[in-house]
């Protein structure tokens, strides 16, 4: 096999070789932007068509593959992911600015992924029913699809490709995965643990292939390709609408989940530390850049001042500094654009009429980075931009309602539709929100995000378009179904 890299340049892999890139990005870690992690690929338009046809011309022999061949693959990428996490797990903390605890927890998700997906290869039966006529047996059976793309944003650089990727595979489909230009590396780190499984092996070159490179024209190729039958993206909303219509256009299987503006809603019977730690956790952490963070806080008069002023306590006594160091609670923005983005959705809340309770402002901090602190703002209404639409940083709003109903109303007055949470020890209401949230996943007492692995993952309204994602719901997008009949005589 080709060299996967040459000193710090990191090729693409493509029909089971290792191809430099058209030209080369830096990797540029945000907690300190002077440190470079390496450069990589930066694939054309016509490495993205060498990577589909190679993904074609595999798909013969990878749909014919057993699976207990499936099984070893995928389990084998899942333990040595496991094994190194550590390592992993620092290498995605310098290039997306998780705090390293964090990138550990995701690369164990990733590897635990790996290793579901390895028994779903094994689990993948169809259905076997008696006909309506005499003599005649009926088979649902489930195939691969055949070529499918893969599209993923920068917030979750392992989990996410992981959570497509093992999927994939485990239904017998060909891959070639775009990962975010912006965190290149935990992708390559996955596509060379792919590159020297059994994959390697002369009949299955060509199965998984990564591309780096930039979306307008390696995904745009993905999107466009008669040769791709189905494209599965993570990502904003309006790059997730343009590719459902491109897909649909062209008659390809899509699948995208999308933005959030995730409510959490607060009750005067909830309990105080409960609620707090649900609003910080999954408001702030991994610096809100999280399609499940929780950026409406909707609080019912009671306990708003209460619940305000013990946010504001918490958020005071956080750590915001270089993810790798002991310590720190939340790592960087992204990048300049993300930092950019976030302020001038903080200022624009307060142009708007709300008050800032809390932080807001970019920071310096020992090396230069894109640090902010977590804001909070109180004093905002549904109308606000501020509550409309996301901002994907470490912002949360606080909206005062007077109960229950209003809270459930201004939960579900959004055009998305993902996560939904309530803090509440009333039975009656937990089980009310459970039911008429408008979410694809609701908590209770809980954060509104941190899911587990096994369990289907999307939303509903503007936050998803097409089948879940994740645990054994994983298959329908992945898989087609066949209805076969049977006349034995
Ligand atoms: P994008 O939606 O633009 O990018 C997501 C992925 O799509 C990346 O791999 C990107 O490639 C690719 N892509 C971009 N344009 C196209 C295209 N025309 N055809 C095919 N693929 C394409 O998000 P950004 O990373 O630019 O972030 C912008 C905003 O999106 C954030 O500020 C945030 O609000 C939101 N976001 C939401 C996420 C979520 O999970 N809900 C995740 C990430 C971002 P590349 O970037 O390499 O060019």
């Amino acid at each position: 096999m080709t060299p996967s890299h040459t000193g710090d340049t990191f090729h693409n892999f493509i029909g089971g070789d290792w191809v430099p890139g058209a030209s080369t990005l830096p990797n540029i870690n945000p907690s300190d932007t002077r440190d470079v992690i390496g450069h990589y690929a930066q694939a054309d338009a016509a490495q993205a068509e060498a990577a589909i046809a190679a993904a074609r011309a595999a798909f013969p022999a990878w749909r014919q593959s057993t699976p207990q061949q499936r099984f070893d693959i995928l389990d084998a990428v899942g333990n040595e992911i496991l094994a190194r996490k550590d390592e992993l797990g620092r290498l995605l903390s310098r290039e997306e600015g998780k705090t390293l605890p964090e990138g550990i927890g995701e690369t164990v998700r990733a590897g635990m992924i790996f290793k579901f997906f390895a028994g779903e290869a094994l689990r993948l039966g169809g259905e076997a029913l008696p006909s309506v006529r005499p003599g005649v047996g009926v088979e649902v059976l489930r195939q691969p699809l055949g070529v499918v793309g893969l599209i993923t944003p920068w917030n979750f650089p392992i989990a996410i490709p992981a959570w497509k990727i093992a999927p994939a595979l485990a239904c017998g489909n060909c891959v070639v995965h775009k990962p975010a230009e912006l965190v290149p590396a935990s992708s390559w780190a996955l596509a060379e643990i792919l590159s020297r499984t059994a994959l390697q092996d002369k009949a299955f070159r060509g199965v998984f292939n990564l591309v780096i490179g930039p979306g307008s024209k390696v995904g745009h190729a993905l999107v466009h390709s008669p040769q791709v039958d189905a494209l599965s993206f993570t990502g904003s909303v309006p790059t997730g609408r343009r590719i459902i219509a491109d897909c649909a256009a062209r008659g390809a299987k899509v699948q995208a989940e999308m933005g959030g503006k995730n409510p959490l809603v607060v009750l005067d019977d909830a309990d105080l530390a409960v609620a707090v730690n649900a609003a910080v956790q999954s408001g702030y952490f991994s610096t809100g850049q999280r399609c499940t963070a929780s950026s409406r806080i909707i609080v019912t008069e009671g306990i708003h001042d209460r619940f305000v002023a013990a946010v504001v306590d918490k958020l005071r006594s956080l750590t915001i500094d270089h993810a790798l160091k002991p310590g720190t609670d939340i790592g960087p923005v992204v990048d300049e654009r993300q930092l950019a983005q976030n302020l001038k959705y903080v200022a624009l809340a307060q142009r708007e009429g709300g008050t800032l309770a809390w932080g807001g402002e970019a920071v310096q901090r020992e090396t230069p980075g894109f640090y902010q602190l977590p804001a909070l703002i109180t004093g905002t209404d549904a109308s606000m931009t501020i509550n409309r639409e996301e901002v994907f940083g470490p912002v949360a709003s606080v909206l005062r309602v007077k109960d229950y109903e209003a809270a459930l109303a201004a939960a579900n007055d959004t055009e998305f539709g993902l996560s939904a949470g309530i803090c509440t020890t009333s039975l009656k209401h937990a089980t009310h929100f459970k039911l008429h949230a408008q979410a694809g996943m609701v908590m209770v007492n809980l954060p509104t995000a941190g899911v587990d692995y096994h369990v289907p993952f999307g939303g509903r309204k503007g936050s998803s378009y097409g089948p879940r994602e994740q645990g054994s719901h994983a298959r329908e997008f992945y898989t087609t179904v066949k209805t076969a009949y049977t006349f034995a005589g």
